[in-house]
C-alpha cells in the first residue's frame, strides 16, 4: 500500500489517520504530541480521510501534512493561510486545516495571518510555537523572547518585543482563539475537535518544545496551567490576556460571525472558480 493509500474501513482510530511515513522530527519534539492529538481529533469526529485537506507551510512543523492520512499541501514559506482560504472558500465541503509554526505563520506569514483573522473563512489553524526558526537551525523567530540567548546570530538577545499572537488575532477580529501545550494530547485534541467544528476562523497557538534548539523548553510541563475561561466578551478576554504569563491554556475566545463566504460562492463552487477568470 502506498503512504497515503486511501483507508476503506469504516470506523477508524486515531492511527488510521497517520500516515506510513516515519516522521524525521528529533526525538521528543513538541510536534509528535500535535500529530497524536489531531489523529485523535480526526478519529473522534469520525472525519473521512477524502473529506479532510491539511494544508501546511514550510518548517520542522510542517511536516505534519505528510504524516497525517489526508489530502495534504506543502505551501511555500509564509502562505499557508491564503492557501487554506481558498480551498475553503471553493470547497466548504471539505474540513480544511492549516497548519504551520511560528516563523512561518507570523514573520513570513504575518500579513496573511492578520487578514485571515478578520476574513473569517472556515478553516482550523494550528500554529506549533516553539519560539526558534529549527528547520534552519535555531535562530530567533517572531515569538522569541527578547533576552534569549541561546543562537550565535543574536548572542546578547534578539532585543525585540515578542510578538502576542492572541493578542493580535483578537484585535484583528478571529472569532476563536486558544492555547494548547502538545504534550497534553488529550487536551489538546478536545480543543481541536472545537476549533473544527466552529463555523469560522479558528486559531489555536500550540506550545510545541524544540528540545534541540530551546531544550528549556523542557520545562513548559510546570509552567502551563489551564486557566482561560472562554468568554464572547471583548472586556473580559482582554483582561485574561493582561493577566496571561505566555503558559495559559485553554479556549480564550468564541464569539460566532457569519463565516466568509464571497457571493459567487453561494451553493456552487464552479461558479467562485469562474468568477475569478480573466476573460
Ligand atoms: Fe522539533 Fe526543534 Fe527538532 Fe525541529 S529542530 S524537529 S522543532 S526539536
Amino acid at each position: 500500500m502506498s503512504a497515503n493509500a486511501p483507508i476503506t474501513m469504516s470506523v477508524l482510530s486515531a492511527r488510521d489517520y497517520k500516515s506510513d511515513y516515519k516522521p524525521v522530527w528529533c526525538p521528543g519534539c513538541g510536534d509528535f504530541g500535535v500529530l497524536n492529538a489531531l489523529t485523535k481529533a480526526l478519529a473522534a469526529l469520525k472525519l473521512a480521510p477524502e473529506q479532510v485537506a491539511l494544508i501546511a507551510g514550510i518548517g520542522c512543523s510542517s511536516r505534519i501534512a505528510a504524516y497525517t492520512r489526508v489530502y495534504g499541501f506543502h505551501g511555500v514559506h509564509g502562505r499557508v493561510l491564503p492557501l487554506a482560504t481558498g480551498l475553503a472558500v471553493a470547497r466548504p465541503d471539505l474540513t480544511v486545516l492549516a497548519a504551520g509554526g511560528d516563523g512561518d505563520g507570523f514573520s513570513i506569514g504575518g500579513n496573511h495571518f492578520i487578514h485571515a483573522c478578520r476574513r473569517n473563512a472556515n478553516l482550523t489553524y494550528l500554529v506549533m510555537d516553539n519560539a526558534v526558526y529549527g528547520m534552519t537551525k535555531g535562530q530567533a523567530s517572531p515569538t522569541t523572547e527578547c533576552d534569549w540567548t541561546g543562537s550565535e546570530l543574536t548572542p546578547e538577545g534578539p532585543h525585540q518585543a515578542p510578538f502576542k499572537p492572541l493578542e493580535i488575532a483578537l484585535a484583528a477580529g478571529a472569532p476563536f482563539i486558544a492555547r494548547a501545550f502538545a504534550n497534553d494530547p488529550n487536551g489538546l485534541a478536545r480543543l481541536i475537535c472545537e476549533a473544527i467544528e466552529f463555523p469560522g476562523f479558528a486559531m489555536i497557538q500550540i506550545l510545541s518544545p524544540c528540545i534541540t534548539y530551546r531544550p528549556e523548553q523542557m520545562g513548559y510541563k510546570k509552567r502551563v496551567h489551564e486557566d482561560f475561561q472562554p468568554t464572547d466578551r471583548l472586556d473580559q478576554a482582554w483582561q485574561a490576556l493582561v493577566a496571561d504569563d505566555g503558559f495559559t491554556t485553554g479556549l480564550l475566545w468564541r464569539a460566532e460571525r457569519p463565516a466568509y463566504r464571497p457571493h459567487a460562492a453561494d451553493g456552487d463552487p464552479a461558479s467562485l472558480i469562474n468568477s475569478f477568470r480573466v476573460e
